[in-house]
């Protein structure tokens, strides 16, 4: 069995509720919400960081992006505005290593310091 969090949660061996799922991609509710809506847009095969995308592999960030702005249309947050993150590293804030985008939406969100 895979010791990745996020391959299980994809897997299904480790039950998690999805609010979109297709071949290629699934998301699901950060178990910390940081806002109203906090969702997890993740591909379903292993790719540790954003960093190891190559220019040949462009689909995957469409796909999340894509998935991403279907999801906010669904949770009403769209005509408002919401944010994509993605964090890369130890130092860019990521903590799970398999690639996610963050969807946060539903409040105000700051805007980043310089
Ligand atoms: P990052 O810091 O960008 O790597 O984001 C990882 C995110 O995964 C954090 O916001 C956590 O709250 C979230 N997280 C960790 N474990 C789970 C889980 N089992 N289900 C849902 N979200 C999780
Ligand atoms: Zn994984």
């Amino acid at each position: 069995m895979s010791e990745c969090l996020f391959c299980r949660i994809a897997s299904g061996s480790l039950p998690t509720e999805f609010v979109f799922e297709d071949e290629h991609v699934v998301a699901f509710r950060d178990i910390n919400p940081a806002a109203p809506v906090h969702i997890l847009v993740v591909p379903r095969a292993h790719i540790e960081t954003v960093a190891d995308l190559g220019s040949d592999e462009t689909g995957v960030m469409s796909r999340l992006t894509a998935a991403a702005n279907r999801i906010a249309r669904e949770a009403g947050v769209d005509a408002g505005g919401y944010r994509l993150i993605v964090n890369c590293g130890r130092e860019g804030g990521q903590t799970v290593f398999h690639l996610h985008m963050h969807l946060l939406g539903g409040r105000k969100m700051p805007e980043l310091a310089a």
